[in-house]
């Protein structure tokens, strides 16, 4: 574990104050990766590290934005002002403590009028901890707030968000629905993508949107069995 981390020196953008990250060295081997695009690597969870946490004032932030100013920096500064924080996440971290930065870049994040898209991400990542940690309760209601953040990233942000196009995003949204047990609303995003005649230059999303289609399509079909829904068209869109 130790060789695969390191410290840097970085400026806390809202208290100005110095500290030490502890970051994670980026060439890890990739072994899986989930249909939300949670990615497995052989050496160790890269995501334990990607909150940077001040200790001087207790701001937090993905280490991607961190260092920007906040939009909302004088209701982040409100909030902390005259609070004695002591909080250290430097050095190896642990699953437990990785939540607890998740749950603060959250915090810090919906105060500071982060965009929907980044704090969508932020859900999704604590999300896949949960997964790990075998709690798919917690897991479901973080899958939840990602989908309902990336809904509203959709309608409100200018795309590609990040590294996501317009059809990666449709994708998402509708296998998080499907994760969720939200399986009509799952059908109708994942056909837009399964339909759409832009989606055959994103060979690998297409092929994970006909996968997901087809399993919240079974799913459904089971729950009409059992006289829970009306089981409804039963085309895959597009083929
Ligand atoms: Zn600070």
């Amino acid at each position: 574990m130790a060789d695969i981390l390191y410290t840097v020196e970085k400026s806390c953008v809202v208290c100005d104050k110095k500290f030490t990250v502890t970051k994670m060295r980026n060439r890890l081997s990739m072994v899986k990766q989930d249909s939300d695009f949670c990615t497995y690597y052989k050496e160790a969870n890269p995501y334990y590290y990607s909150i940077w946490v001040c200790p001087h004032c207790g701001y937090a932030a993905q280490d991607t934005y961190f260092e920007e100013q906040p939009a909302k920096m004088a209701a982040v500064k409100a909030f902390l002002k005259g609070r004695d924080v002591k909080v250290n996440f430097g050095g190896e971290r642990s699953r437990q403590d990785a939540v607890t930065t998740y749950k603060l870049a959250i915090f810090f994040a919906d105060l500071a009028g982060t965009l929907p898209s980044r704090q969508a991400s932020l859900y999704l990542k604590l999300a896949w901890l949960y997964r790990e940690g075998g709690l798919p309760d917690e897991e479901k209601a973080m899958l939840d707030q990602a989908r309902a953040h990336y809904e509203e990233a959709f309608l409100k942000e200018r795309l590609p968000i990040g590294n996501m196009s317009q059809i990666t995003l449709e994708y998402l949204i509708g296998e998080l629905l499907r994760r969720t047990d939200r399986l009509p609303e799952a059908l109708n995003y994942l056909a837009k993508v399964v339909g759409n005649p832009q989606a055959k230059n994103e060979k690998r999303v297409l092929e994970m949107a006909r996968e997901a289609w087809t399993l919240a399509r079974d799913a459904r079909k089971e729950q009409a069995a059992q006289g829970k829904t009306d089981d409804g068209n039963d085309d895959m869109p597009g083929t």
